[in-house]
């Protein structure tokens, strides 16, 4: 049974922002989550984004905050009290908007701060007082470093998306961040996955903390025809463009191993006519938001992507999702193919077998999925890259357009009457989680020194890294 929200006794200006927001009934991680974190309890989570976990998050550490709301000017009143840390500047945009979306009745601040952008304006905002800060964990300790903020009134911290954070290697950052706050606090963890590496991240942080696992993470959606077609390296392009023709497509993602063959691929498809972006972790961070908001406005219809870039982006019934390049990580594909068929709605995706280890790489997603794939052939039509008529695509683009609904629904106008929208109901939620069966033990004690390499460039060389653990 779905409860809806008024059963938690929200304080109503969260209850308000609910409403605005148009959702109804909570979703699986939202109605497990918020009752333990309103107690304050620790949470090990395992949901991936498009669950409704931000929310499950949001709505009861604003709530336990209220009690610090109040209206004074002094910076002095306005503490960091929450923390919510994510791999990714976009991911990071994204949760500090739905944040900013459920706080905005109440006096708390929210901002966010993330890197490859000036820090003059963040530390402004940053020195003016902020409750609840997100961030990257980079900039963050850049800001740290510079004393733009301080953290030792942090009663809650997040560590969202983790499983991607230590995959980038953020886990010195992560512990030295967390040398920081308060070991008084309450500290909620969420990962698609419940690798070793996580179990010891949270074993190391997290006190006595309650498991909920809502979403399984070695699942595909019901709703997503998947297909592979064996494609010849250099016949790819134009199994994509035929596809995108012969199939109506709209608008897709187009998946890509590396940052390289992204810009190579996104430029090539833009000389074929195609309007393309691409977002990888080498464009800026306008550019990539630029791209983003062009997809999203439907401006652009391939959006030519790496994983680390897509990874838990807020785009939901995009009409498929290529695999032009297969992923060297099985769980990277469920979660490429996460991006189609959300919340119930059809999705089409489409992997391209090329050669080298493409054969072994569709084996472990089988064995991953538990599910065999016929590898199909494709017959090329006569190519004619140029003659897509727009009217078509545009067609296409508007039906997709208006199934989404959360763009549109946090763009609304106060006071303008939101549809009621449907929490996300996939039978994907609402599946027990599984484990992955990897025995593999942590690698990133081994990797740490490797790791510690990458923090900000703006910070400068560290002593010894580890002597600052020592209060862990
Ligand atoms: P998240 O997993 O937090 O990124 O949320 C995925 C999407 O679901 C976002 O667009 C949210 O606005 C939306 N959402 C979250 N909770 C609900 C709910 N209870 N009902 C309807 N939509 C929701």
């Amino acid at each position: 049974m779905t409860h809806t929200f008024s059963t938690l006794s929200l304080a109503q200006p969260l209850e308000r922002a609910v409403a605005d927001l148009g959702y109804e009934s909570m979703t699986p991680i939202q109605e497990q989550a918020i009752p333990v974190v309103l107690q304050g309890r620790d949470v090990m989570g395992a949901a991936q984004t498009g669950t409704g976990k931000t929310a499950a998050f949001a709505l009861p550490l604003l709530q336990r905050m209220l009690r610090h709301e109040n209206t004074s000017a002094s910076p002095a009143r306005h503490p960091v009290r929450a923390l919510v840390l994510l791999p990714t500047r976009e991911l990071a945009v994204q949760v500090a908007q739905a944040v900013s979306a459920y706080a905005k009745y109440t006096g708390l601040r929210a901002t966010v701060v993330f890197g490859g952008v000036d820090m003059k304006p963040q530390t402004a905002e940053l020195k003016r007082g902020v409750e609840v800060l997100v961030a990257t964990p980079g900039r963050l300790l850049d800001h740290i470093e510079g004393k733009n903020v301080v953290l030792n009134q942090v009663e809650y911290v997040v560590l969202d998306e983790a499983d991607r954070m230590l995959d980038i290697g953020f886990l010195p950052d992560l512990q030295r961040i967390l040398s920081y706050l308060p070991q008084q606090r309450t500290t909620l963890l969420f990962s698609a996955t419940f690798s070793p590496e996580i179990r010891r991240l949270a074993s190391s942080y997290l006190q006595d903390p309650v498991t909920i696992e809502v979403a399984r993470p070695n699942a595909t959606a019901a709703t997503v025809t998947q297909h592979f077609y064996s494609v010849a390296d250099d016949d790819k392009r134009r199994a994509l463009r035929q596809l995108v023709r012969s199939k109506g497509i709209a608008q897709a993602f187009v998946f890509v191993n590396s940052k390289l063959g992204c810009a190579r691929l996104a430029r090539a498809l833009e000389r074929d006519g195609l309007k393309t972006a691409a977002l990888h972790g080498d464009k800026s961070q306008d550019e990539r938001l630029k791209s983003l908001d062009a997809f999203k406005r439907g401006e652009v219809d391939l959006l030519v992507c790496t994983d680390v870039a897509a990874r838990g982006l807020d785009i939901k019934d995009v009409p498929a999702v290529f695999n032009y390049d297969i992923p060297f990580n099985a769980e990277d594909y469920v979660h490429r193919i996460g991006r189609t068929g959300r919340a119930g709605a059809e999705g089409l995706a489409i992997s391209f077998v090329g050669g080298g280890n493409d054969a072994r790489l569709v084996a472990e997603i089988e064995k991953l999925i538990r599910r065999k794939f016929e590898i199909e052939a494709i017959e090329f039509e006569e190519d004619r890259p140029n003659i897509r008529r727009q009217g078509r695509i545009n067609d296409g683009r508007r039906a997709w357009r208006d199934a989404s609904d959360s763009r549109d629904a946090l763009d609304a106008p106060r006071g303008r009457a939101v549809p009621a929208r449907e929490a996300p109901n996939d039978p994907f939620f609402d599946q027990p989680y599984q484990e992955s069966d990897s025995a593999a033990p942590p690698a990133w004690e081994a990797a740490t020194k490797k790791q510690a390499s990458r923090v900000s460039a703006n910070i400068k060389p560290r002593r010894k890294v580890a002597a600052l653990f020592k209060s862990e």
